[in-house]
């Protein structure tokens, strides 16, 4: 595949932009409409339903009338596998299409989209798929005149509110343990990132998902987004964003039904690099890539590079080599390790946080600007940071931009203590050649993961969520099937 190729694709794609509610392809009953803007050069690429309180009002219903009658959780177990294998069947069919939205839409390189955004989506939904029949109840030890079971069952209808970053990836977290576990779902994608998540509504339908079983209603945070998480027939919010959105979730859970909320949120994540790492190459190649991939725009983003003093200098400048390759280039060349950042919105709030790191006396090691803007669309420079304190706002905030902060430290003590001085708890890393310092460490960081020699070691066997304000509940492996069902003690009382 080609640029030139993949312009000439881009220019006949069709993109979705219709809710998908009860079976159907529908507008919003307003007849609302909004831009999906491009990051890749700034133009709309097209108009996509903007849905408020009624279409997800229609939603919730459909996905009510489908859950009560069984027509989905009362499947045999063996056929609800059947239909979400051919559900990965059918992305994978489409799975150049799917990269390419997803591109366009959030401005991600091509080459990521097709490897690995598309790739991981399907095998969200494979293998809970595999998963659903192989996680079942208990007998309890009652004394002899009483047989308990304890049984999981779906909890009903799942309202699931994902991000931009990684648009489908981040949806099938979701979408795939809620179809696993029989719930009905209520999809609302980013108001930025909206294509692939209606493209899987549609691909649901045709795979044999019953209709109202998944629901996809686009439209903006706080109108379709607030109307699920405030809608009384709701029973969890499912959300993956930002910690400001996290907190109103959970106060519209508590001012409407008190439906459950699962909050994964952001992370200030820090990568501690000792001195006696044993191998201080692939240590700055993780560096580099922890907080530049996916134009860092990540919420286990590894944006605090926490390094011994004594090989402090020379290990910032094996960060700064490894970094080149993350300048930004066009999202459609299959040469472009990164792309745009998701929007002017976002872009302008990453040169915000460039520009008070500067005021706050860190020291620009690396980037600092805007490139490409000729493009039209919105892309920033990959930009280091040295000599940040730990309470400069770079330490302390969220930036989901290219933007790293290097930090020193004299011993251990001191690293722990300022990689867990933060409010966020999400992902964690260390490098060294002492396993014993590998445990210690590992045991006292307050977060949900912890990388030792290496970054971003995701599996979808392993839990992913975090501590502190980083949010609460997991997505992937098995445990994540958890909070899409309650447990229910059954007991029958018999004469011995
Ligand atoms: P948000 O948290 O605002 O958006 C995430 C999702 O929540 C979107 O679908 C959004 O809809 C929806 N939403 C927004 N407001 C409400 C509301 N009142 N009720 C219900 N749903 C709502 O993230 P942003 O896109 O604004 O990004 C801002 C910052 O958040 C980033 O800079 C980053 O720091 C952090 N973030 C963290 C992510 C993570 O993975 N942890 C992912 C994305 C952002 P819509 O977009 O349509 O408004």
């Amino acid at each position: 595949m080609t640029l030139q190729k993949n312009l000439d694709r881009a220019a006949n794609l069709k993109f979705p932009g219709q809710a998908v509610i009860d079976g159907k392809l529908v507008g919003a009953k307003s007849g609302k409409t909004f831009d999906n803007i491009g990051p890749r050069d700034g133009k709309v690429a097209n108009q996509a339903a903007a849905c408020e309180a009624a279409d997800i009002d229609a939603a919730v219903r459909a996905a009510r009338a489908a859950f009560e009658d069984g027509r989905w959780r009362n499947k045999h177990p063996r056929e609800k596998k059947k239909v979400m294998f051919r559900l990965a069947e059918l992305m994978e069919r489409d799975l150049e299409e799917l990269a390419l939205l997803e591109t366009l839409d959030m401005g991600k390189p091509i080459s990521d989209t097709r490897s690995v955004d598309i790739p991981t989506a399907i095998n969200s939904i494979r293998w809970y798929g595999e998963a659903l029949d192989k996680v079942y109840g208990e007998v309890a030890t009652t004394p002899a005149e009483r047989l308990s079971f304890v049984v999981r069952e779906p909890l009903g209808v799942v309202g699931a509110i994902v991000p931009w970053n990684f648009p489908l990836h981040m949806a099938c977290w979701k979408v795939a343990p809620a179809l696993a576990t029989g719930n009905s779902i209520v999809l609302k994608p980013a108001e930025q990132s909206p294509s692939t998540a209606l493209k899987l509504g549609e691909l649901a339908l045709e795979a044999g998902v019953p209709p109202g079983v998944l629901n996809v209603v686009p439209g903006f945070g706080d109108t379709a987004g607030q109307a699920l998480a405030r809608h009384m027939d709701v029973d969890l919010i499912a959300f993956t964003g930002s910690g400001e959105v996290g907190r109103k979730l959970m106060a519209y859970a508590g001012e409407s039904n008190l439906k459950r909320v699962a909050l994964e949120l952001g992370g200030k994540s820090p990568q501690i690099v000792f001195a006696d790492a044993e191998n201080l190459d692939e240590a700055a190649e993780a560096a580099a890539w922890g907080i530049f991939f996916n134009q860092g725009e990540i919420c286990n983003a590894a944006s605090r590079l926490l390094v011994e003093a004594p090989i402090k200098d020379a290990f910032l400048k094996k960060v700064i080599e490894k970094s080149a390759k993350y300048a930004p280039g066009d999202p459609l060349d299959p040469a472009s390790v990164a792309g745009a950042i998701v929007s002017e919105g976002q872009m302008q709030r990453v040169l915000g946080y460039v520009e008070k790191a500067q005021q706050e006396g860190a020291s620009l090691a690396l980037g600092g600007k805007r490139v490409r803007a000729e493009s039209g669309g919105y892309y920033v420079e990959p930009t280091v940071f040295d000599r940040v304190d730990n309470q400069h706002t770079l330490a302390r905030e969220e930036v989901f931009g290219p933007v790293l902060g290097v930090i020193a430290f004299k011993d251990e003590d001191e690293a722990v203590r300022v990689a867990n001085d933060t409010v966020y708890g999400l992902a964690s890393g260390l490098w060294t050649g002492n396993v014993s310092r590998a445990h210690r460490v590992s045991r006292k960081l307050r977060a949900g993961l912890v990388w030792i020699n290496g970054w971003d070691a995701c599996d979808i066997t392993v839990p992913f969520g975090g501590a502190k304000q980083s949010g609460f509940g997991r997505d992937r492996s098995l445990h994540a099937m958890e909070k899409y069902t309650e447990l229910k003690g059954i007991s029958i009382t018999y004469k011995p």
